[in-house]
């Protein structure tokens, strides 16, 4: 048995908030982050691009880290309304979710684009949150576990390592509609994330953290974050709301709760 990551709560706050209001939010879980006694976690908040660098200042004394929702997977150059990594790392976020299912779906964003954005993250030495999941249909079919797979092999660089990376399991389908899967069903998918991570990163894949996303609340989340292998959440409406988003940091299992069984490698 090794030691469990230390679990991450990353709220995606989407198009939502503007400075005043997103300000306030921070603020509020910040204040509340800063007298907390709880067991040990990482706290993120991924705001619209428009107010990130304000956040970054603002959280700056606090231990809430501030992270940026997609980038250019390009450094610079002619590409009117891209932002690039390394703009985002100069605003003094920490890490940039990548390949969403919202940007997968409305941007049409491919595995391919997906890992360069990731490499991308990578460059400028923050932290990457890759992002994969299912849809309905892929679930009805009985492919979750093929088409997570194939979205992980393809979506993760070989620059990744437990330092850089967090992988977050969202089914599509639980996204945003209050339903979530069982935590039989969440188990099993982040079993074969975590064997995956073994097989390509060796040990250091035990050390990857691997979040599940899709309607957390503060109801579900105490279940969810004791599934084996959920080492935190990835939570967009519930973030929005400072009290939903505290219980939700609040579920965090102390270390003694969880394990994480090593195998040996054959
Ligand atoms: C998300 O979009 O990353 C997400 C998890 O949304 P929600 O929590 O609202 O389902």
């Amino acid at each position: 048995m090794a030691n469990a990551p230390i679990p991450l709560i990353a709220g995606n706050w989407k198009m939502n908030t503007f400075h005043n209001d997103g300000h306030q939010l921070a603020n509020d879980v910040a204040e509340r982050m800063m007298n907390r006694m709880g067991p040990p976690v990482d706290v993120a908040v991924c705001p619209p691009i428009t107010i990130a660098g304000s956040l970054c200042a603002f959280l700056a004394p606090t231990p809430i880290k501030v992270g940026a929702q997609d980038c250019s997977q390009l450094a610079n150059g002619a590409h009117t309304g891209d932002v690039s990594a390394e703009q985002i790392a100069n605003l003094g976020c920490a890490c940039v979710i990548v390949g969403h299912s919202e940007r997968r779906r409305d941007h049409h964003e491919t595995n391919e684009l997906v890992r360069a954005k990731a490499e991308a993250v990578h460059r400028t030495r923050m932290t990457a949150i890759i992002c994969i999941g299912e849809t309905q249909e892929e679930r009805d079919a009985g492919k979750t576990i093929e088409v997570v797979t194939k979205q992980l092999e393809e979506s993760v660089p070989e620059s990744c390592h437990s330092g850089n990376t967090v992988i977050a399991y969202e089914p599509v389908w639980a996204i945003g509609t209050g339903r979530t899967p069982t935590s039989a069903e969440i188990a099993e998918v982040h079993q074969q994330i975590r064997d995956l991570l073994f097989e390509r990163f060796d040990y250091d894949g035990f050390a990857i953290r691997i979040l599940y996303g899709g309607s957390v609340n503060e109801k579900n989340a105490h279940d969810i974050l004791r599934v084996p292998h959920v080492n935190g959440a990835l939570v967009g409406g519930a973030s929005l709301k400072s009290d939903t988003f505290w219980s939700i940091i609040e579920a965090v299992p102390k270390p003694s709760e969880v394990s994480a069984p090593v195998r040996v490698k054959a």
